[in-house]
């Protein structure tokens, strides 16, 4: 189920100070969840968790994980930039490749970033731009689909990252050819799973993999890296994925095929890490009743798209009204001149009257991160609950000029009020 934690009183209270729509991201919560990711892979000394920047790009969230001892997973430039100015380097950081400008491979070299490298073609571009360092990473796509028992987690053969089992050989002699000493195996193999095999068969497969590579190339398997995937309860009727049973099962493959240790273990979470523990606190603004009841929010699909990209569930609750009945049904939109603009549909809800503040769970990841600026709509705020309870602005809300920046070379910047 959802997380529940924060009191009403917490979401009125920022709302009276902070104009809505803006997302709160719960300090307290992210610290104490880092806490347990690293109990659970406490086993392994060179466990550390590299946060998935995209899941939620604000220095504040992002001094705040450095202080709980994790690295960062960056992806392009910008990351690697956001990365640098919030003190993370060396081996604080991976650089995960995916089709992008080879500039970006020497930038997160100069920082002096773990890289893994998306494809056998990566090879000659890093060497090109930055040099092969002496531990290297590389993805590892198996085809196909994967699947733990009966259950089908994923569809790597549609995917387009990593390398397949034919390539792998093949990068890593031509890696130990350039120089690299040791090498790490990524993989990403199933995305929101709330099943706690899922690691524990990942880590599997990366394990028996890695230690056949080691042996066939005679290049030190360095490490592990089970990236994101693992999923959050945002339905109420999940169970949230019991972290410390993950660590523990990955645990029991790890020393089945590492009997002497010596392997490290990465990961890249990022919904698991911060997902929970944001909620997107937006004000009811419009009714209207048609075939339908809607409720008009002033926050829309540019604060949050998962639901209109996905169709992907949010849990809603009414501020002063959790424990009323939900007897009402609505479809709760954004003001987009897209009907998908939507975070719930016919959705069993105590009655709301407008002025009411809206909490729309699980928005810590890709939520604020994903916005967009369709209709000119502006993104909004970002919040910061802290650990001793006050509240401070972390990212202001975009304003009319941040919109217009880029026409800055057209001759109405002057009346779109640029100079
Ligand atoms: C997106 C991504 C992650 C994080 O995924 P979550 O589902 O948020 O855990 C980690 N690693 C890589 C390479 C990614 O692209």
């Amino acid at each position: 189920m959802p997380n529940f934690s924060l009191p009403d009183s917490v979401f009125t209270r920022a709302a009276e100070q902070f104009p809505t729509p803006f997302h709160l991201y719960d300090e307290q919560g992210i610290r104490e969840n880092a806490r347990l990711l690293n109990k659970a892979f406490a086993w392994c000394p060179s466990f550390r968790e590299y946060f998935a920047v995209k899941a939620l790009p604000n220095p504040a969230i992002l001094r705040i994980l450095k202080e709980e001892g994790c690295g960062l997973d960056c992806s392009s430039a910008t990351e690697l930039t956001l990365a640098k100015a919030c003190g993370f380097s060396g081996e604080e950081v991976i650089l995960s490749a995916n089709a992008m400008p080879p500039e970006e491979f020497a930038q997160a070299r100069a920082l002096g970033a773990f890289i893994n490298l998306d494809d056998i073609s990566d090879i000659d571009l890093l060497r090109d731009n930055g040099g092969i360092p002496e531990t290297v990473c590389v993805r590892y796509n198996p085809g196909g689909q994967f699947s733990i028992g009966n259950t089908i987690m994923g569809n790597p053969g549609e995917a387009k990252y990593g390398m397949t089992d034919a390539q792998l050989p093949e990068a890593l002699e031509r890696l130990a050819g350039l120089g690299a000493k040791a090498f790490g195996l990524h993989a990403f193999l199933s995305s929101n799973t709330t099943d706690e095999n899922y690691f524990p068969a990942l880590a599997g497969t990366l394990f028996r993999l890695g230690k056949k590579l080691a042996g066939e190339t005679g290049l030190r398997f360095a490490f592990a890296d089970l990236s994101g995937g693992v999923g959050i309860p945002y339905r109420p009727e999940q169970k949230k994925t019991d972290i410390l049973a993950v660590g523990e099962g990955v645990r029991r493959v790890y020393e089945e095929v590492f009997p002497e240790g010596g392997v490290g273990i990465k990961t890249e979470l990022g919904r698991w890490m911060t997902g929970p523990f944001g909620w997107l606190v937006t004000r009811a603004v419009h009714e209207k009743k048609i075939y339908r009841d809607y409720i008009g929010v002033d926050a829309s699909a540019v604060n949050l798209i998962r639901p209109a990209m996905y169709g992907a569930y949010h849990h809603i609750t009414v501020c002063g009204k959790r424990d009323m009945p939900a007897d009402h049904v609505y479809d709760v939109t954004g003001s987009l001149c897209e009907n998908n603009d939507k975070f719930a549909v016919e959705r069993p809800l105590p009655e709301i009257r407008l002025g009411d503040l809206l909490v729309i769970h699980d928005t810590g990841a890709h939520g604020s991160a994903m916005g967009y600026n369709y209709n000119g709509r502006l993104r909004g705020a970002e919040v910061l609950h802290q650990a001793d309870g006050t509240d401070r602005l972390i990212r202001r809300a975009e304003r009319a000029e941040d919109y217009f920046a880029t026409l800055d070379i057209d001759p109405a910047a002057k009346a779109l009020g640029l100079e």
